[in-house]
């Protein structure tokens, strides 16, 4: 019989397991507690359940925890790490510390299909969706799982393309038996898939981020493919009139490049594109991989962009790049790491 992987499961999925035997869902949730809160890797290790429960759990499941590969470090102190699934798919992990602000920036697919321009991991093809119980294990089985406070899943792969499983990740990663991290301080992070940001919308409290590149259709087309399938135009009507909840964060991600997206009139577009909204514009410098002619945005010319969106009423921030030395920053991940 092939055992379950107990990492990935909610509370009330144990109960499912354990409740037919007796057990009940107060020892369901110690079971989450100790695999997600304390990253627990052995059914005998697991606190306030009984002994006939962890023989039960051990006949026909398994915690499911499974350490990095490899890892490597920044100057700036973020840590890259690899991972691979015992069936060999490969993805990479992001842990960025910060002060009291630690980051972990999770993939949710080996790859992507996607094909967006700019980014590595388009390069590195598709291999496959990661299950929930993946995506949590990049967070609950880094040394410095206990210190993250906050997730961004802005790492290989498109989320909603794996939309189901990014579901449960979110839930497992704020529910008060999972890993209890406020949905404030979830961010996915979408190229944009119109079905996918309804559903998320409507199904998690966790913010969303919108990564733009152009607001001229024409351009966006070139850099992100999936834009002829999914105009940004329907999906930026959808995000401004999405009831959001106090705090919650709808924002668009803007990756700055020299010359290309970067100019008066592209600034002038954004301002009408986001007229009247409260979703927020970050700014990101541009990282140019190989062969790659294109360069960011001197740091000048994006202070007079974010500058120019505020005094237009938009809420506009420029976001540091870490960890360029060890390719962990944004858009240049892509399993180079063995
Ligand atoms: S930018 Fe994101 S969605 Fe686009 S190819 Fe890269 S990983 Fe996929």
């Amino acid at each position: 019989m092939v055992k379950k992987s107990l990492c990935g499961l909610s509370a009330e999925e144990i109960f499912s397991l354990i409740g037919p035997s007796g057990f009940t869902l107060s020892h369901a949730v110690s079971i989450s507690n100790s695999i997600y809160k304390k990253s627990t890797g052995e059914i005998s290790q697991i606190t306030k359940i009984p002994k006939k429960l962890k023989e039960e759990l051990a006949s026909d499941t398994y915690i499911g925890i499974f350490i990095p590969v490899a890892s490597e470090v920044s100057i700036d102190k973020t840590v890259k790490y690899l991972f691979r699934t015992e069936t060999g798919k490969e993805f990479e992990t992001v842990y960025i510390p910060d002060n009291k602000r630690n980051t972990i920036c999770v993939s949710t697919q080996s790859g992507c299909r996607m094909g967006c321009q700019f980014c590595v991991t388009a390069r590195y093809g598709f291999r496959g969706n990661l299950s929930a119980g993946e995506i949590i294990n990049q967070i609950i089985s880094i040394p410095d799982a206990e210190k993250v406070t906050h997730v961004v899943f802005m790492g290989m792969g498109e989320p909603l393309d794996n939309l189901e499983n990014v579901l449960k990740a979110c839930e497992i990663i704020t529910a008060g038996w999972g890993l209890a991290i406020s949905p404030r301080n979830v961010t996915v992070s979408t190229v944009g898939i119109t079905p996918g940001i309804e559903k998320f919308l409507q199904s998690s409290d966790c913010n969303l981020t919108l990564s733009l590149h152009s607001p001229f259709i024409e351009d966006r087309k070139r850099v992100v493919p999936i834009e002829k399938q999914y105009p940004v135009l329907k999906i930026l009507e959808i995000m401004k009139n999405f009831p959001v909840k106090k705090k919650r964060r709808l924002s668009l991600a803007y990756v700055m490049i020299k010359d290309l997206n970067d100019t008066d009139s592209h600034i002038e577009r954004l301002k009408i594109l986001l007229n009247g909204s409260k979703i927020r514009v970050n700014l990101l410098p541009y990282h140019s991989v190989r062969n790659d002619p294109n360069t960011s945005s001197s740091v000048e010319r994006m202070q007079y962009f974010k500058h120019n969106l505020i005094v237009s009423g938009i809420s506009a921030s420029i976001r540091k790049s870490r960890g360029i030395d060890i390719s962990a920053a944004c858009g240049l991940l892509g399993t180079g790491l063995k």
